[in-house]
């Protein structure tokens, strides 16, 4: 039996993964079918404190794990496909293979949602991000998009409207699912214009390796037309990855794990860690300093114990 399994390995895994490996708990770390979580999907990260000239997401993602490998974590390629929580020792299957911890860390992220174009999926991270506040600052004096209706796309456009010529909101109904104060709030700026009853086709340009333009199509008249972009901003919502904890595990209606107090879930002697539960700041660093936390109540749950 291990005493920590880490489930996730972006920033909030591989933070739990280097207190918990310092702190001798030998913790085994699983991958996820993101391994290195959405910084993977990033380029230059600008913010992550200690790194003034910025670090690209994936070599920062990569150097965490090296410093939890270094304390003694293991780490396995693989996805958990069933867990269960009804009592202690926890039991997860990992691609088939049943593992028991003493106690788990759940930092499996939530995924952002693409629309599902395969010129989309090839231009993530030049030109196309799902993250405005790790990804806006490339786009100064540029033609930004964002897609969606919700919240996270008005707080993503006014945001964006610090630095870009003019952000365009393209939606796929006239109506928006955003509250009204951050709807009215995005009304009221004259740097956002409205694209409504429309969706995004085709991305350009996959053979030049950046965005240039994007296709859209009038979902009432089937008019489609071509219009010159720089930076695409899908916020179409988040998943969180916490299907195989259904019903064993305490989730509001969107699936995020509710929080009972510090990294505590509704389950004893499991953490959470991370954008599997945060759904408001999910930044890397407030990931690395939730893996921490996770990390620490792990290890007094363990010693509590007598492990
Ligand atoms: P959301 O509320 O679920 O909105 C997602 C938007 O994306 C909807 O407008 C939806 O269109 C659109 N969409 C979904 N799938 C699509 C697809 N395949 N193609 C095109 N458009 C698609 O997600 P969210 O904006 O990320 O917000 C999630 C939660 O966090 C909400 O509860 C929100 O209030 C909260 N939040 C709050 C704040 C804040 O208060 N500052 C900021 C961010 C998020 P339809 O409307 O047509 O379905």
């Amino acid at each position: 039996m291990r005493k920590v399994i880490v489930i996730g390995s972006g920033c909030a895994g591989n933070t739990a993964a280097i207190y918990t490996a310092r702190a001798n708990l030998q913790p085994l770390v699983i991958g996820g079918h993101e391994p290195g979580g959405q910084l993977s999907l990033t380029t230059l990260v600008e913010n992550f404190p200690g790194f003034p000239d910025g670090i690209d997401g994936p070599v920062l993602v990569e150097h965490m794990k090296q410093q939890a490998i270094r304390f003694g974590a293991e780490y396995v390629h693989g996805q958990v496909i069933d867990a269960d929580l009804s009592g202690r020792p926890f039991r997860i299957n990992i691609d088939g293979q049943w593992e028991e911890a003493a106690t788990l860390i759940i930092a499996s992220g939530a995924s952002a949602r693409w629309i599902g174009l395969e010129t989309e999926q090839k231009l993530i991270g030049h030109g196309v991000s799902s993250c405005a506040t790790c990804d806006g600052f490339f786009y100064r004096e540029k033609k930004i998009m964002v897609v969606g209706g919700g919240d996270s796309a008005m707080e993503e456009a006014i945001f964006l409207t610090r630095f870009g010529t003019e952000v365009a909101v393209v939606h796929r109904r006239d109506e928006f699912r955003a509250s009204k104060i951050m709807l009215d709030r995005a009304r009221a700026n004259p740097k956002i214009r409205w694209v409504t009853r429309t969706v995004v086709d085709e991305v350009m340009d996959v053979a030049k390796g950046v965005v240039t333009a994007v296709r859209l199509r009038n979902l009432d008249t089937g008019e489609s037309w071509m219009r010159d972009v720089d930076g695409l901003f899908v916020a179409i919502g988040h998943i969180p990855n916490t299907k195989v904890f259904r019903g064993q595990l305490e989730t509001d209606a969107d699936g995020y794990i509710v929080s009972k107090g510090g990294a505590r879930t509704s389950v004893t002697g499991v953490f959470h860690a991370g954008d599997v539960q945060d759904r408001v700041y999910r930044q890397a660093v407030t990931a690395a300093g939730a893996g921490c936390m996770a990390a620490i109540e792990a290890e007094r749950f363990l010693e509590a114990q007598g492990h």
